[in-house]
């Protein structure tokens, strides 16, 4: 009989799906001794966010063959120590998709409405009918920041509301917006110019942190009304604070917040910012999906079938793996970069194989670029089963070749295209090691890792001088350099090493250096 351990609360409609596949256990609130002592004779582990599947508890299971994580995010559990125990990590990354984009149309309203104010006034006995006075959502113009999953159900709910949507998503293909029936801008500040509502479902990246900041408040018009149901670190909450108390602007309703849980923000002093408290996804729906999700696909995967949310590959024949694991993790690297400089909706991608690639079976090696390619810009949920598929429905067009060119051995070679800019990498595997051989066509050899500045110029004295000195005024240390270039006073491509990621204002001020053509600054 299958052991299943269930150690974080688990819907019991999900209970009720586990008890069908074997003998359930409910333990929540363990130490990490009787974790330890209780995963040995385990075949699965069901969790959410609270235990920590870490090395050691992974270790010390002798039966695991799947976690199931009840929600998306799976940093509490080493994939990579389950991975290398051949142990299948699912999750449930679409449950509370409709519950966050409810919670934002709920957040919009209550703050174009007063209603959390209204209501507290009410409660104190009062009855102010005009100092609550709020305004009607139809006819205006709502920004959506951010066309993913969360993002395209709000729109469907806001349109239901009359609203004009603008979107801004530099990753989705034109037609996608379209269909949606959004108006793609290009640019952030023209969506906090024009909108009237300015709602936020991007995941937190590097690239994305204070995506909303001061220039884009002070674009915004005065009577708007920003709404944060994704990530905190997205909005310069100081910059929002100043807005807000001045009534620069007209609200704010967050349930995210830069520190969770807040400790003395002052945004939380303002009348006009309203709030929850990290409540997206708590409804009884997304919790009970979130369970039954994960119930399902451990199901499957037990029965040997294919489960659309597997967060590791860990069941293919090891021989096989063996030999493509190295290059998997190389194109996945590359992957990465790709859309890192590309930094737009990519619409072709061409992976050329060279020397004993180029008579393997590579369906895991282009899943696993695609993963990369996908990962900056989505949030968790990426896998290398549902990667082609998400790529197909982002329009990116995926071609493989074989070269008998031998020039580096085992090699991969990409050429990508976005709407407005063109790309190519070589990579290998060197001494066990990935390494990129190529970048635009440029000889370079360098280990992916780290921050690493990609910056295209051409070849005249003083040039990588000033985007060193540059570099060196904001404090960021350049750990290797070196430059590819095909003849003296032509184009060339520098490539540095640095010891920290390097923000907006820094690339604006290297983009203003004469000779500089292009800067694209990776995070691997
Ligand atoms: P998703 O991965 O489906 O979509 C993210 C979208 O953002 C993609 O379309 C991507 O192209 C776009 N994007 C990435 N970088 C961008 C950039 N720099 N500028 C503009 N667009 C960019 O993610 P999702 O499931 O829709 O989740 C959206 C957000 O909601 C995430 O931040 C997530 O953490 C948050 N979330 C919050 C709660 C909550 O409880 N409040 C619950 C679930 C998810």
């Amino acid at each position: 009989m299958v052991k299943i351990l269930v150690t974080d609360p688990l819907h019991e409609e999900a209970i009720k799906i586990l008890e069908e596949i074997g003998d359930v256990e409910i333990a929540t609130g363990l130490s990490k001794e009787e974790l330890l002592e209780k995963i040995k004779d385990v075949d699965v582990l069901v969790v959410r966010s609270g235990t920590k599947v870490t090395r050691d508890v992974i270790e010390k299971a002798e039966k695991l063959k799947v976690i199931g994580r009840a929600g998306v995010g799976v940093d509490n559990i080493d994939v990579d120590a389950a991975t290398e125990k051949g142990i299948i990590v699912v999750n449930a990354p679409d449950a509370s998709s409709i519950s966050v984009a409810e919670l934002t149309m709920g957040l919009m309203l209550a703050a174009a409405r007063n209603i959390p104010q209204a209501t507290a006034s009410l409660k104190r006995g009062e009855w102010d009918r005009k100092r609550f006075k709020g305004i009607e959502l139809y006819g205006k113009t709502l920004g959506v920041i951010g066309l993913g999953r969360i993002g395209q159900q709000v729109v469907k709910r806001a349109k239901a509301f009359g609203m004009n949507i603008i979107g801004y998503d530099p990753y989705i293909p034109k037609e996608v917006a379209e269909r949606l029936g959004v108006e793609l801008v290009d640019d952030i500040n023209e969506l906090c110019r024009r909108s009237d509502v300015i709602t936020l479902h991007v995941p937190l990246t590097p690239k994305t942190k204070h995506i909303i900041g001061k220039e884009q408040i002070a674009l915004m018009k005065k009577n708007a009304i920003i709404v944060n149901c994704a990530r905190g670190g997205l909005i310069d909450e100081k910059a929002l604070y100043e807005a807000l108390k001045n009534k620069k602007i007209r609200a704010a309703a967050l349930d995210v917040f830069e520190e969770e849980p807040p400790k003395n923000n002052p945004l939380l002093t303002l009348d006009n910012v309203i709030g929850t408290p990290h409540q997206g996804a708590s409804t009884e729906e997304a919790q009970k999906a979130a369970g039954t999700i994960v119930a399902e696909q451990i199901k499957k995967v037990l029965r040997g079938e294919l489960a659309e949310n597997v967060v590791n590959m860990p069941n293919i024949p090891q021989e096989k793996l063996g030999k493509l694991k190295p290059y998997m993790l190389l194109a996945e690297l590359m992957g990465n970069i790709v859309m890192q400089v590309l930094d737009g909706s990519v619409n072709r991608v061409e992976i050329t194989y060279s020397g004993e690639l180029s008579k393997e079976k590579t369906d895991l090696i282009k899943r696993a670029f695609l993963k990369g390619l996908l990962s900056p810009i989505l949030l968790a949920g990426i896998n290398l089963v549902n990667a082609p598929v998400i790529a197909k429905n982002r329009n990116i067009n995926v071609v493989e070749n074989t070269t008998s060119e031998e020039k580096y051995g085992n090699a991969i070679k990409i050429n990508a295209e976005s709407n407005n800019k063109k790309f190519s990498i070589v990579g290998s595997i060197i001494n066990n090691k990935p390494v990129i051989l190529e970048v635009d066509g440029y000889e370079v050899n360098f280990i992916p890792e780290g921050v690493l500045a990609i910056i295209k110029h051409i070849d005249r004295p003083g040039t990588i001088g000033k985007v060193c000195i540059t570099l060196g005024d904001y404090g960021i240390n350049i750990a290797s350099m070196q430059v590819g270039r095909k003849e003296p006073g032509g184009e060339s491509v520098m490539l540095l090493n640095l010891d920290h990621t390097v923000p907006d204002e820094v690339i604006e001020k290297i983009k203003e250096i004469p000779n500089i053509k292009d800067v694209a600054i990776v995070n691997l």
